[in-house]
């Protein structure tokens, strides 16, 4: 069997050929019969998301590398099983698809939307061991493989099997929530407007709404309808760590991009439109890479302070030997200290390649801006993640490439999880409402405001 993009040079690949190198952040399941169970029910039951939807986003992801569109990501560090629930999926969808209708506004751009969301189960972790409440006991690694409560640390296959039926009914609910018009552009104010009570931001959301009511009243009068104004795509993404739970969603099916008088059939992850490779498992000769190498999604690998320069180009060349425009999008994450004297040689190895204008350059400002604070409580300051941000739109410029989209970690409660942001939250206030299970995320104030910024960014 061979991968779909190999062109006959690279190494035979196969939904299991990672087995064979070695592998970071890997669990061992000490009950291989229980893992083999799951795994076979994984692989009888159907597909999460169908090929056609995979190569409409690729098609987006295509317009953003080559600055027609914008890229928005986002959703928690960690999803819980608990978050497949009808408030928390419709708060935060309502949250992108405001954060994105500003963005349209502000860069005045087509916005591609893709939520951290129906998937986000597994997490890397630094240490296998961590303390709580005096108690050694294996570190929780996401609902997929294990429970935040001290008694349920051991490795459950039965998870995997879990999993998979929380991330459909979590897209299941998307689909229907969008079908039935909660992205309605006619009424944008029902986007739960009321949660804005800052008054200096409500007034500039306001006038991104009017600015749109206008547009949409002015198409109306001259007869431009379509169904786009009706509704709005929504994909998934997780981080693809799990490798026993990829593979068995891993499927030979109709590539819809091949005509039909040469019917083809081509390897798609199943469980997700768009896939990332996690900072700790994006090694060249490693597992991860080699599983990814031999799907057709659209992938993302995430770049930071410890990416040579020199692996950006061979990544590239493994992950996506035909350069595809649009197929990798490479999510940088250096935080704002370090972001200025490493992104500029990273554009310039993959602009002044073979490989210009096919990539998507994303900034997700969270994960190089994470620190303790007294206690320990794990924070980020929302001045460090704009000014990362801020950083990158910048340097992107100055470079003559394209900043196509940001990757965020947030919520659409009113948490108080991040430092800073309109609201000023200091540390006495981070214990107000501080519910991740992971790394802390922006609540929907902070989101939007930074929304605003970015838009702010392309008016001014
Ligand atoms: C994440 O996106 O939650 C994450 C763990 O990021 P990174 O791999 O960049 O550290
Ligand atoms: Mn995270």
């Amino acid at each position: 069997m061979s991968g779909p993009s190999i062109d006959g040079q690279a190494p035979e690949w196969a939904p299991d050929s990672w087995r064979s190198k070695p592998i970071k952040q890997c669990p061992e399941y000490p009950d291989k019969a229980a893992l083999a169970k799951s795994v076979l029910a994984l692989n009888r039951l159907p597909p999460i998301v169908h090929p056609r939807e995979i190569v409409q986003l690729k098609q987006h992801l295509r317009d953003v590398a080559q600055g027609k569109a914008f890229l928005l990501q986002g959703g928690d560090c960690a999803e819980l099983f608990d978050y497949c629930e009808q408030n928390a999926i419709e708060s935060k969808i309502k949250l992108l698809l405001q954060m994105s209708l500003v963005l349209v506004w502000g860069a005045n751009k087509r916005v591609v939307r893709i939520g951290r969301m129906a998937g986000q189960y597994a997490k890397p972790r630094s240490s296998p061991m961590e303390t709580v409440n005096g108690r050694q006991l294996p570190s929780f690694r996401g609902d997929i493989l294990n429970g935040f409560h001290p008694d349920e640390r051991e490795l459950d296959p039965d998870r995997l099997v879990r999993a998979y039926h929380h991330s459909s009914a979590t897209l299941n609910y998307i689909r229907a929530a969008l079908a039935s018009g909660i992205a309605d552009l006619d009424k944008p104010l029902d986007w739960g407007l009321g949660h804005v009570r800052d008054p200096v931001l409500k007034a500039k959301y306001e006038k991104a709404v009017n600015f749109l009511k206008d547009m949409r009243s002015f198409m109306h009068t001259i007869g431009a309808e379509s169904d786009k104004f009706h509704t709005v795509d929504l994909f998934t993404s997780h981080e693809g760590l799990l490798l026993e739970y990829e593979q068995p969603l891993t499927r030979l099916l109709d590539d819809p991009t091949s005509p039909a008088s040469r019917p083809k059939k081509t390897y798609y992850n199943t469980s997700a439109h768009f896939l990332w490779i996690g900072d700790r498992t994006r090694q060249l000769d490693h597992a991860h890479v080699e599983y990814f190498r031999g799907i057709a999604n659209p992938l993302g690998v995430k770049v930071g302070p410890t990416t040579p320069t020199s692996d950006l180009l061979a990544l590239l060349r493994t992950l996506n030997p035909s350069r595809e425009p649009g197929k990798i999008t490479l999510i940088t994450r250096y935080g704002a200290d370090k972001v200025a004297s490493l992104l500029p040689a990273h554009i310039r190895a993959v602009e002044d390649s073979e490989y210009a204008r096919t990539v998507v350059w994303q900034c997700d400002p969270m994960h190089g801006n994470t620190q303790s604070v007294s206690g320990g409580i794990k924070t980020r300051r929302f001045s460090d993640i704009f000014s990362e941000l801020q950083q990158t739109l910048r340097i992107h410029k100055e470079q003559g490439s394209y900043l196509g989209g940001v990757h965020l970690e947030l919520t659409g409660d009113a948490v108080t999880e991040c430092l800073g942001g309109s609201e000023g939250l200091d540390e006495d206030d981070l214990s107000t409402n501080y519910t991740s299970f992971c790394d802390p995320r922006l609540n929907e104030k902070q989101a939007l405001e930074l929304a605003f910024l970015i838009a702010d960014h392309y008016r001014s």
